[in-house]
């Protein structure tokens, strides 16, 4: 059993012992004893208030026959109506062992060659990860594809916006494959292409589009021919937004480059509106020196976002009200915590987590930053760390001299990541040997192209 598996198959038994345990003393008005357990990582405090969903025990096939994100992280967010599903699995692979599918997809592997590359995304469960030829964050996973051409398709173990980039970014007559098309992004599918266009209209009929009625003057420019916005998207959205941008003179981020980014944009724009995790944008703004008061939020059901005309016009980012279900559970109490159990200890969160969080923490950056710090930590160092749990256990377990745990106590898994189970990666490369390509993720013409701009810009602007 892998190891968050293992843990989730703990915290549930541990839960049931905290019940146990408690019920009687709660019974007698004295408060309920906290459950320790030895390794911090997974301790499960369990306090009942966690949102985070035990039913992540459950097989997969219960978890995907019910609607939405799976349970854990993501619990609450709605899917929209138009996500793709995923068809229920032939018994074949339901009913393997654990043994079963890793003989088969060992096998599959083996003869397929390099024809196929899987690529695992860092927060993919181990028993994923360990088939994978290529382990990265996202936009390193899409560059990798690119970087392949005697790959005939990507079996992508990530989620549904990351296959759409790789295919953007690989040649046409390489297949992207997601595994199980239920795997998508509760934060990318938190913005809708109709969602943006619309509030591209509104903040256009307030702030002007930069042309006059005979499109040639510069109405809503300011003295330096600035445009009034600059549409900016987190690589976390759909292709169908980062075309948006593209087409409209914006421009792609990650987490590592938000801050070039955003120069990027302020060279050529008054304000920004930033799609879709409202948390990445105010960081990296207040880290620029942008106030607060600068920065209004975009609630896409609201008539202008829930916003004034004047309150947009002195924007300088307008941040879209998204954000990651697995990075804001991250709260400045855990670090407390942390800072009180282990004095000393070195706080390092991701910037998707909320702007309270960073601010508390000791360093705040993107996967591969967090990844760095662990690397270039000295032995014996303790580490807090706020991301997902299974990058978490991979660094403590590529550094076994550090003490690393994760800052949230409960363990939660990205829960649509979760979804790609080790029987759909033995249906996937047992049908591309058959000659099927099943779950392939295409990005159509027009959509690609301009994505692709908004892309190239990104890897085009420099600090
Ligand atoms: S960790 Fe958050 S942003 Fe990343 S795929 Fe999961 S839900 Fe989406």
């Amino acid at each position: 059993m892998s190891s968050v598996a293992e843990l989730l198959h703990r915290a549930a038994a541990a839960e049931r012992a905290l019940a146990q345990a408690s019920a009687p003393l709660v019974a007698a008005g004295r408060a309920p004893v906290e459950l320790q357990l030895t390794t911090r990582p997974i301790a499960l405090k369990a306090t009942g208030l966690s949102s985070c969903d035990t039913a992540l025990t459950r097989d997969p096939w219960a978890i995907d026959r019910d609607p939405g994100y799976g349970p854990g992280a993501s619990t609450g967010d709605p899917v929209p109506g138009d996500a793709p599903r995923q068809g229920p699995l032939p018994e074949r692979y339901t009913e393997a062992s654990e043994a079963q599918l890793d003989e088969w997809i060992t096998a599959a592997k083996a003869e397929l060659g390099n024809r196929v590359s899987i690529l695992g995304h860092f927060y993919q469960r181990d028993e994923i990860v360990k088939y994978a030829d290529f382990v990265g964050d996202s936009f390193m996973l899409a560059q990798a594809a690119k970087q392949h051409p005697e790959a005939e398709a990507f079996v992508f173990c990530g989620v549904h916006f990351m296959a759409e980039t790789a295919d953007i970014l690989s040649s046409p007559d390489q297949a992207v494959i997601l595994p199980n098309l239920a795997a998508g992004c509760s934060m990318a599918d938190m913005a809708t292409i109709d969602q943006v266009e619309q509030c591209w209209d509104e903040l256009m009929s307030v702030l002007g589009d930069g042309t006059d009625a005979a499109g040639t003057d510069a109405v809503g420019t300011d003295g330096e021919g600035k445009q009034p916005v600059i549409p900016v998207t987190y690589m976390n959205s759909s292709a169908a937004i980062k075309a948006f941008c593209g087409r409209n003179g914006g421009i792609v981020c990650t987490s590592s480059n938000a801050e070039t980014v955003l120069e990027w944009a302020f060279a050529r724009g008054q304000r920004v509106v930033f799609f879709p995790d409202q948390h990445l944008g105010r960081n990296t703004a207040k880290a620029m020196g942008i106030s607060e008061s600068e920065m209004p939020l975009w609630r896409p059901h609201l008539a202008l976002g829930g916003n004034t005309a004047e309150e947009l016009r002195d924007a300088k980012v307008i941040l879209w009200n998204g954000f990651c279900s697995v990075h804001k559970r991250f709260t400045v109490d855990q670090i407390e915590r942390a800072r009180a159990d282990y004095p000393g200890v070195r706080v390092i969160v991701h910037p998707e987590c909320p702007a309270p969080v960073v601010e508390a923490a000791d360093g705040a950056g993107s996967t591969e930053y967090i990844r760095k710090q662990v690397e270039a930590a000295a032995p014996g160092e303790v580490l807090a760390i706020g991301t997902e749990i299974n990058l978490v256990n991979r660094l403590q377990q590529q550094r076994p001299d550090l003490t690393i745990f994760c800052l949230d106590p409960v363990v939660c898994p990205c829960s649509t990541m979760y979804r790609i189970h080790p029987a759909y990666l033995a249906w996937t490369l047992e049908s591309l040997i058959a000659g099927e390509q099943p779950n392939r993720i295409t990005v159509d013409g027009a959509v690609a192209e301009h994505s692709r701009v908004a892309l190239e810009r990104m890897l085009a602007a420099k600090p």
